[in-house]
């Protein structure tokens, strides 16, 4: 089986108690790496609070040469790279529509590229006889960052980046289900950063709470559920911590009644069902306008009967696994609850018999506001549709949920679209497209979807503490 170390100071460390790492796609272990314990985490905290009185202090320019090598060299191992997220994750290759490994893999390397350009000018606020007041941003100190299963590399770009392009040094913990795509990272990124700057500790939650509740980290940035994203604000307290938390979505989309069903349904069917529904920002909850309802969901059941499912190894793959048992166990569990309380299954609803853990692409009618898989995040290849005939209602019950991360809007009428999405309680809002991120625009939840912004000049900042300097005159 295949080793992957952690990386502590620059060093490669072993350890003798491992992790299995399982291919979702076969449900065996393919590689391991080590069960990091708080002793590491110490170990790495105190290698980064030594890097930091360096890095801090090189300039933004620097930290931008640095940053573009770090995307040439993700850029020159990127088959490595797609293999290991396609072998760990069950994400395929090519996916639905381009939404594979290979855009991981492009979208690690756009992101590093677009940030490493960002730059957060001084401010002069005032300059006059009396006095002249700047405003400067200057880096943290020791970042902290604690990574979900579904997008690892691309997720670990967007915290690891912007910490360091600020000055920053960085621990990252990656989710002990699929560490090794970001293990790779470091391990390239450590032949160009000095040793201590970017580190690594793999392990479950004991290395994160170690992380979380460690005196020597100044920031927390942590995407993941909101029920650990909870566990991680208070943890940080003992400290005051600053924090950016992107936890679970429930996004809604609003169907209005004249859109073209046929191009329509397939842009819905990918925003719901690319990655098997394992995106945050994925359509999770979908309102149809009732005089459409039906084509709309004979459209959308179509597209679900016809998507390719298998090992995303092979290249003509759209969906793959769920990536692991216990997501897998969550989705038959809603699927069973919609099943007893009507819930109308146009296709899918089961487990796909044989190795790995597929579930059958799924599509249910019948159910309202108040059920659970309208209610909480599925996270994974199973959609409720629900029928509406009121615009205002509608707008109410989308924002009838606990989530805040994204929603959206599809119709012809471009200007009532744009001002019902206004109205959505959402951090981002999309209309005739839906999880539409890029690098340059600003990013983040509202309500029990977390705070904090990535992206752009504004997720820059996150990473930084202002200092206001006043020289008198
Ligand atoms: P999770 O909360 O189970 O785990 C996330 C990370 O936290 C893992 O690295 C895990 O080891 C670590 N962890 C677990 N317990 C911890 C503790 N007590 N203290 C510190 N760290 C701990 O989430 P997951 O199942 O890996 O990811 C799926 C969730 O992530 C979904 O809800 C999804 O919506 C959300 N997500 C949100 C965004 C976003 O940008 N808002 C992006 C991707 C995923």
């Amino acid at each position: 089986m295949k080793q992957f170390n952690m990386f502590i100071d620059g060093q490669s460390i072993n350890m003798s108690s491992k992790l299995d790492i399982i291919n979702p796609a076969t449900g065996q272990a393919f590689a391991q790496c080590p069960n990091g314990t708080p002793a590491n985490v110490d170990n790495a905290v105190s290698s980064a609070r030594r890097a930091f009185k360096l890095w801090g202090q090189t300039s933004s320019e620097e930290r931008k040469q640095k940053i573009h090598q770090l995307a040439d060299t993700i850029e020159a191992n990127m088959p490595e790279l797609m293999t290991l997220i396609t072998q760990e994750t069950g994400k395929p290759i090519n996916g639905l529509s381009g939404v594979g490994s290979g855009m991981e893999v492009g979208g690690a390397i756009a992101w590093t590229r677009s940030t490493a350009e960002l730059d957060i000018p001084i401010d002069v606020i005032q300059d006059n006889e009396d006095a002249r007041i700047e405003v400067h941003r200057k880096p943290l100190g020791v970042v902290a960052s604690i990574t979900p299963w579904n997008w690892p590399l691309m997720i670990a770009i967007w915290h690891v980046i912007p910490a360091l392009k600020a000055g920053n040094t960085v621990v990252i913990k990656p989710s002990e289900l699929t560490p090794l795509a970001t293990i790779r990272f470091v391990e390239l990124a450590n032949e160009i950063l000095p040793h201590g700057v970017l580190n690594i500790v793999t392990g479950g939650s004991a290395v994160g709470t170690a992380l979380c509740a460690h005196s020597g980290v100044d920031k927390i940035v942590f995407t993941g559920s909101t029920a650990t994203g909870k566990k991680v604000m208070q943890m940080a307290s003992a400290t005051l911590k600053r924090l950016t938390l992107e936890l679970g979505g429930n996004d809604a989309g609003i169907v209005l009644a004249d859109v073209d069903i046929r191009s329509t349904a397939k842009k819905l069917f990918d925003a719901c069902f690319h990655n098997n529904g394992q995106t945050c920002a994925a359509l999770k909850r979908l309102y149809v306008h009732e005089s459409i309802f039906d084509d709309v969901c004979d459209e959308m059941a179509r597209l679900a009967r016809e998507v390719n499912v298998g090992n995303g190894e092979q290249e003509d793959t759209e969906l793959g696994p769920i990536q692991n048992a216990q997501q897998l166990n969550i989705v038959m569990d809603l699927a069973a609850d919609a099943k007893l309380n009507g819930g109308h299954f146009l296709t899918g609803g089961r487990k796909i018999i044989g190795a790995g853990y597929f579930f059958e692409p799924t599509i249910v009618t019948g159910l309202t506001d108040g059920s659970r898989l309208v209610d909480e995040e599925p996270f994974g290849p199973i959609l409720p549709i629900i029928k509406y005939t009121d615009i205002e209602e509608v707008i109410a019950r989308a924002n009838r949920n606990q989530s805040g991360l994204g929603g959206s809007v599809w119709s012809k009428d471009i200007a009532k679209a744009t001002h019902i999405a206004s109205r959505l309680e959402c951090g981002s809002v999309w209309v005739n497209t839906h999880g539409a991120l890029q690098p340059n625009a600003p990013f983040g939840g509202i309500k029990q979807s977390g705070f904090g912004i990535e992206f752009g000049l504004q997720g820059l900042a996150e990473f930084t503490s202002i200092q206001t300097i006043k020289i008198n005159k």
